[in-house]
């Protein structure tokens, strides 16, 4: 016998008992996202490796060491897409939608891919819903955006969530608090693991995101950053908080929020779910005032968010779904009448199967119990049906094929 072959590595087979609840996830989001006005989009699943170095930025794990990149026959380096909001501003930028009405407000929904310790919930192709504001700088963008998420989570049924919210400021801020915090890093250096040591001037921010004890306590009297916002972004922030208390988003204010993409300035946020274990975000985004220009557009300031499907469905968010009815099984052996009644049972809308397994009598009313046929129909010798209610009991003869769809329709409540 020839090795079995495996899927790879992190990666996942959603299996016909999971794509119900999967639909369902994606028809709930469509309501809460488009009554919102947000409109579906949909970009390759490779982009230019650029897109990413530029758009995610070169010092963070997803850029040194996540992608998925490679060389078309063409000799272009190409990457597997790790994330969305990249390469929605590409689009925005390729198709001029600076001139549509702003902000453009974009979702999506597709798989991503990220070279990740795959463990529960952590995986190397993973799906994300996402939605993206772009061409507003107004605080309510970035409140609004944040209720959708809660909104959609909360509606799925996501039990233990908790929204965390912050703020980065702007560049300006920002590089004042840096310089802060690398002086911190460098005063307490001998204590801090080897990584963070290694990126004190590339990333000192992702020191807030270690695990390491002793980092952990250098961590706890490290400067904060909000205490660097300048009076503009002070406001900018109270004015998102002002709106989710108006919206009644219930939140906490988490000042050592640190995404790992670095494009984010102002406002930040994670939603996080006590169902899950170490990888407890279902979702987050913020803001990305700086984006579009950095991939070569005219400067645009932009809002959003992705979160995770496989970790939304973890943590119990599935909402309630029936798989499809079926109205009419049939017993086989089959023969073109068979064939037929089942063609027309469908296009007069009805759910119809055939029995393709040559099962006895006995057996085809086995497998409509387990469908939950409503009718099973067979024919007789003469080529008569017979036709049995499961629900009713009840057990008529009709004179030919056409005759049984008449009376299925005729059926109480079909
Ligand atoms: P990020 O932009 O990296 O915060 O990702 C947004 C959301 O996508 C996360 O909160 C997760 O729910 C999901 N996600 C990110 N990476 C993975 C992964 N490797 N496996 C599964 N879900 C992921």
């Amino acid at each position: 016998m020839s090795e079995r072959i495996q899927a790879p590595r992190g990666t996942q087979d959603v299996l016909p008992e999971q794509t119900a609840a999967r639909a369902a996830l994606e028809a709930r989001a469509r309501e809460v996202l488009e009554s919102a006005g947000y409109q579906r989009i949909e970009t390759p699943i490779f982009e230019h490796t650029e897109l990413f170095q530029r758009g995610v930025g070169e010092s963070t794990d997803i850029v040194q060491k996540e992608m998925y990149t490679f060389d078309d026959a063409g000799g272009r380096s190409l990457t597997l897409r790790p994330e969305g909001t990249a390469a929605v501003c590409r689009a925005y930028v390729e198709h001029g939608m600076h001139k549509l009405a702003q902000p453009v407000k974009l979702w999506y929904l597709g798989p991503f891919f990220r070279y990740e310790r795959a463990q529960a919930g952590r995986y190397r192709q993973f799906w994300q819903i996402g939605a993206e504001a772009l061409g507003s700088e107004d605080p309510a963008v970035d409140a609004e955006a944040i209720l959708l998420l809660t909104t959609l989570l909360t509606d799925v049924g996501a039990r233990g969530i908790t929204v965390k919210v912050s703020s980065l400021g702007r560049l300006e801020s920002r590089a004042e608090y840096r310089a802060a915090l690398q002086e911190h890093l460098r005063r307490h250096a001998d204590k801090l693991s080897e990584e963070v040591r290694n990126r004190i001037d590339l990333n000192p921010l992702r020191a807030f995101d270690s695990d390491h004890p002793g980092t952990r306590e250098v961590m706890a009297g490290a400067p904060l950053l909000r205490d660097f916002l300048d009076a503009e972004d002070a406001q900018h922030f109270s004015e998102v908080l002002a709106l989710l208390d108006a919206a009644g988003v219930a939140y906490e204010v988490e000042p050592t929020l640190v995404r790992g993409l670095d494009y984010y300035v102002r406002t930040v946020f994670e939603i996080h779910s006590s169902e899950l274990g170490a990888q407890s975000a279902l979702g987050g985004g913020g803001r990305y005032d700086r984006l579009i220009a950095e991939i070569g557009g005219p400067p645009t300031p932009g809002m959003g968010w992705a979160a995770g499907i496989e970790r939304i469905l973890l943590a119990g968010g599935a909402p309630p779904h029936a798989a499809p009815p079926v109205d009419l099984y049939v017993a086989g052996p089959v023969g073109p009448t068979q064939f037929r009644l089942v063609a027309d049972a469908r296009r007069a809308g009805l759910g119809a199967q055939l029995d393709l397994a040559g099962r006895s009598m006995k057996g085809v009313f086995k497998q409509a119990a387990r469908l939950d046929a409503r009718y099973v129909a067979w024919m007789n010798e003469d080529g008569s049906w017979e036709l049995k209610d499961r629900q009713g009991g009840e057990q008529i003869t009709a004179p030919d094929a056409d005759a049984v769809v008449r009376d299925v329709l005729r059926g109480p409540g079909l």
